[in-house]
């Protein structure tokens, strides 16, 4: 009743960047070796910006740290394992919603 998703860093092989922009709602699915190019720092789809970046050159970039991050605790993971949790599933949380009613 409490199911909850969960994926572990180790197995993770794809990132989807869904894209917010007004009118796009583009998902793209990069391999996670792949995230820290340069092109992803903008929709595909609809080529607007997602602001992953800041200071005045744009010399931070936050996909290129969460990728270095992420590939960087991937290959820790002989020794540590990182579960990321979600909400319940949809279908799940509607139910629970509908018994309270
Ligand atoms: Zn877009």
């Amino acid at each position: 009743m409490n199911e909850k998703t969960s994926y572990l860093l180790s197995e993770t092989q794809l990132v989807r960047l869904r894209c917010k922009h007004k009118d796009c709602g583009a998902t793209l699915e990069i391999p996670l070796e792949k995230l820290n190019d340069a092109k992803y720092r903008m929709c595909r789809a609809c080529e607007r910006k997602f602001q992953v970046t800041d200071g005045p050159m744009e010399e931070v970039n936050f996909m290129q740290n969460f990728h270095g991050a992420l590939i960087g605790l991937k290959k820790a993971s002989a020794n540590l394992e990182i579960e990321l949790v979600g909400p319940m599933k949809k279908d799940t949380r509607l139910r629970l919603f509908a018994a309270m009613e």
